[in-house]
């Protein structure tokens, strides 16, 4: 197979994991037997260092004329104080808007040699494996209006939660179709307890489920969502959220693994006729500034959304498949970066990714 790949490298860390993920795309590809042509991209700050803004016109057209995107991570401390056009946060929402990208999966799974490095107790983290779809394209990030106007006391900031039926029906959709091939339950996390968006939102989950006869649904309050994420972890199959919900929770998940860093995404849209997803492939984690440059990032959460990428945009499992047991054998190995604590000197970002490559 022939892969048209568009590497967003982005900011800080990510570019130095984005150089480890690309490293192994080429290592698995090669020993299939695929052909892999990649084309770089800007996006972020590096863009508006570049061009004057966070989504070059470039980006978006290179974006839509390959297969799949993989992109590191955007953000840049000089920017934190630029108005909200002008951040390089503003390019990545945009790009997943340009590509109709409106499903972001994280799969939240521990691994055996990282319990330790987990903040609760091992038994509660011990076989966690569930997957957090998050709705992509709509809610507060998206919704008009929004801004802030006035002066003084009276100075007000606006953000618009909104949802379509049409919006949460697809992700429901999906959400639902995931469990089918997992352990049959769907939670949804809303606050219909307060919010007119979310009584919409569980009514068509609730329309939707009813499709799904052989899928449990139910549905938790966000708060008791963030308290049942940390007491019992092991309940949750597939999770559905809107987007800030999931935004927040999907970090939280992150910690239950060990790390931040370990933690691949996949946010997809249309499916093409051949059955493989219009894709953005991305680590959880953001740039990073604090370690940045220093050969300290943990590569295996880009690693990871390589395997994603394999297996949604390109139907490729066995070659998906390949790259996770080699992530799990470097695991095992404790040749790993510093915020999975090992036991020895820890390894570069580099060291990381050669190592995926030499168990592949
Ligand atoms: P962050 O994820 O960059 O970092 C949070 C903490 O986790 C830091 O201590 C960092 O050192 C650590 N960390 C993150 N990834 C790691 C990895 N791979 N290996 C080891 N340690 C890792 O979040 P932040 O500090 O809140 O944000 C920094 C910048 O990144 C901001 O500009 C923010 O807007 C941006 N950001 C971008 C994305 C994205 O591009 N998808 C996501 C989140 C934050």
């Amino acid at each position: 197979m022939k892969m048209n790949v568009l590497v967003l490298p982005g900011d800080g860390i990510g570019t130095e994991v984005t150089r480890e993920a690309v490293r192994v795309l080429q290592h698995v590809a090669a020993k299939f037997g695929h052909e892999v042509q990649l084309t770089e991209g800007l996006l972020g700050g590096v863009a508006i260092h570049k061009t004057g803004v966070p989504l070059p016109e470039e980006t978006e057209k290179l974006a839509h004329a390959c297969d799949a995107t993989l992109l590191g991570a955007v953000g840049l401390p000089e920017f934190d104080d630029a108005p909200p056009q002008q951040r390089p946060e503003k390019g990545l929402l945009g790009i997943r808007k340009a590509l109709g990208v409106y499903a972001n999966l994280r799969p939240v799974r521990s691994f055996r040699s990282l319990l330790d490095s987990s903040p609760l107790k091992n038994e509660r983290v011990d076989g966690v494996d569930m997957i957090i779809v998050r709705e992509l394209n709509g809610g507060l990030y998206y919704g008009l209006p929004r801004g802030v106007e006035g002066e003084g006391a009276e100075e007000r900031g606006t953000n618009t939660m909104t949802y379509t039926r049409a919006e949460i029906q697809r992700i429901t959709r999906m959400a639902f179709e995931l469990a089918k091939n997992r352990r049959r339950k769907v939670t949804s996390v809303d606050k219909s307890n307060v919010l007119e968006t979310s009584q919409l939102w569980r009514k068509v989950v609730n329309e939707v489920a009813a499709e799904y006869p052989g899928v449990k649904c139910e549905h938790l309050l966000v708060d008791n969502a963030a308290m049942q994420l940390i007491l019992n972890p092991k309940q949750f199959d597939v999770m559905l959220t809107e987007n800030m919900f999931g935004d927040i929770l999907s970090d939280e998940g992150s910690v239950l693994s060990g790390s931040i860093g370990m933690l691949p995404s996949a946010s997809i849209g249309a499916q093409r006729p051949s059955g493989a997803w219009v894709g953005l492939y991305e680590p959880v984690h953001g740039s990073a500034p604090d370690i940045a440059g220093q050969n300290k990032a943990n590569p295996l959460g880009a690693i990871g959304s390589v395997a994603a990428m394999l297996e949604y945009s390109f139907q490729l499992l066995e070659e998906a498949a390949a790259v996770n047991r080699a992530i799990d054998a470097v695991l095992e190995s404790g040749n790993v970066t510093a915020d999975l604590r090992p036991k020895g000197a820890p390894a570069g970002t580099d060291q990381v990714g050669k190592a995926v490559c030499d168990a592949i």
